[in-house]
């Protein structure tokens, strides 16, 4: 049972020393209950006392690692219902399913599409990152081998999915660096699956279609040491697949149930063989909850729309996505080609690239550090004004690069002209077009 704020309070030192970040104890306390402050916080509270708080303090909906050391990932760990309350952390891993009754040229296949589908966008790498590998016949030989084949041809997060307890410990064997996840535990198997997890310290996908059940079962595993669980309802519609990753959800957040305090698989290559309704079921997965979306099949035209919902649902919605301050040559350019200036907000820079790309004019593009603004917004704040846009453009070292003397500024901060002459002297200011479409013919044009 969680402790209420003024529980913890009492436990406290009560010294009100700030150290933890809050102004008083009390603070602290409040923050600690509803899971927006880690107890690690305060260096003051005994042994004893973190024992009990143990309860009151753990996350919400548990994190749950799986992956190599050197590159694990998070399953889980959200502690708002609401992106806008505060942002969601650990974005939903999208996975391709792969059996063993598939074909050797089937699976070099997947795994040659697997490696391939990555996409640069705002400055990040964008692609899936799992393969669930289900054991189809019960042969414990074939499921290692083929475990063994897809981590020796691909970096993917691991899965294994199989009834029988020997054949998963097979494949957790050959697996065993990336840290994989088992499937499956049910009310049935739930001993042998539990002691397995435990045996190998691994992530166990807990399924049951009743809530009761999956409570139930939740746990028991939990009883038996078993800490890191995935919770999967096995939803059989796009509705009931939102129902109930939203019943997890709020019961592990506001009703603080922690049978129901795990991260959620939704494996929707066992919903539909259809793959563009798969694809509309991970898209409900990604923007309700799921922590794994599992899919039968890589057709791009399927996966990247996924990558780039999940790229806007996980994104801080208070920080404003950045590129790096520079100097960006595009086309190729040499010490004749133009240079031209923006800001630093990545919509902005993605849209004048792409332009700049589209027109083939070699061009040297300077990024100006406006903390992620965009330009009329920058200029009003005063980030973008003529003074600091030329005393950037002297540090950036575009004159070790360039021997033009130019510079083009967007339109819609043709205002900074005249004091930019003034820091520039040596410099003609040319004021570009307000619209990035019109870029490409005022490039050509100089
Ligand atoms: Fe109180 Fe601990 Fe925070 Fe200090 S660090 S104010 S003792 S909760």
């Amino acid at each position: 049972m969680a402790l209420t704020g003024i529980e913890i309070f009492k436990m406290l030192p009560k010294t009100n020393c700030k150290e933890c970040g809050l102004p008083t104890c009390l603070a602290f306390a409040m923050a600690l209950a509803s899971g927006k402050a880690e107890l690690d916080a305060c260096p003051y509270v005994s042994d004893e006392v973190k024992e009990k708080l143990a309860e009151a303090s753990a996350p919400p909906i548990r994190p749950v690692k799986i992956g190599p050391k050197d590159a694990q990932k998070t399953l889980g760990g959200e502690t708002v219902q609401f992106r806008h309350e505060k942002t969601f952390f650990n974005p939903t891993i999208i996975a391709c399913r792969l059996g063993t009754d598939m074909a050797d040229a089937d699976v070099d296949a997947k795994l040659k599409q697997f490696m391939g589908l990555q996409f640069e966008r705002v400055g990040l790498n964008l692609r899936p990152e799992m393969f669930a590998i289900v054991d189809k016949n019960g042969d414990a030989g074939k499921f290692a081998a083929l475990v063994k084949k897809v981590m020796d041809g691909s970096d993917a997060l691991i899965l294994l999915r199989s009834d029988k307890v020997d054949v998963l410990k097979a494949g957790a064997e050959a697996a065993k660096e990336r840290r994989p996840i088992l499937a499956t535990a049910t009310a049935e198997n739930a001993d042998a699956m539990g002691a397995l997890a435990k045996e190998l310290d691994l992530p166990l996908v807990a399924r049951a279609e009743s809530y009761d059940a999956l409570a139930e079962l939740t746990t028991k595993l939990t009883g038996m040491g078993v800490k890191d669980i995935i919770l999967n309802s096995a939803p059989k519609s796009a509705k009931q697949l939102l129902q109930d990753n939203v019943a997890f959800r709020r019961a592990a957040l506001v009703g603080k149930f922690r049978p129901f305090g795990f991260p959620v698989i939704n494996n929707v290559s066992l919903m539909t063989d259809d793959l563009k309704k798969q694809a509309l079921y991970a898209a409900l997965g990604i923007a309700k909850y799921a922590s794994i979306v599992v899919l039968s099949d890589l057709a791009p035209h399927a996966i990247f729309p996924l990558l780039l919902q999940r790229l806007n649902v996980y994104t801080d919605p208070q920080k404003p996505m950045i590129v790096t301050q520079g100097i960006y040559p595009i086309n190729n350019p040499d010490e004749n080609s133009p240079i031209a200036i923006t800001t630093n907000f990545a919509l902005t820079y993605f849209i004048v690239t792409g332009e700049i790309e589209g027109s083939k004019v070699p061009t040297w593009l300077l990024i100006k550090d406006t903390e992620g603004l965009s330009v009329m917004t920058a200029w009003a704040a005063g980030k973008f004004s003529g003074d600091d846009v030329g005393i950037f453009v002297k540090k950036s070292g575009i004159t070790d690069k360039a021997k033009t003397r130019s510079l083009i500024i967007p339109g819609y901060a043709a205002a900074i002209s005249g004091d930019l002459e003034e820091e520039l002297p040596d410099w003609k200011i040319l004021i570009g077009p307000r619209e990035a479409s019109h870029i490409p013919a005022f490039l050509k044009s100089l």
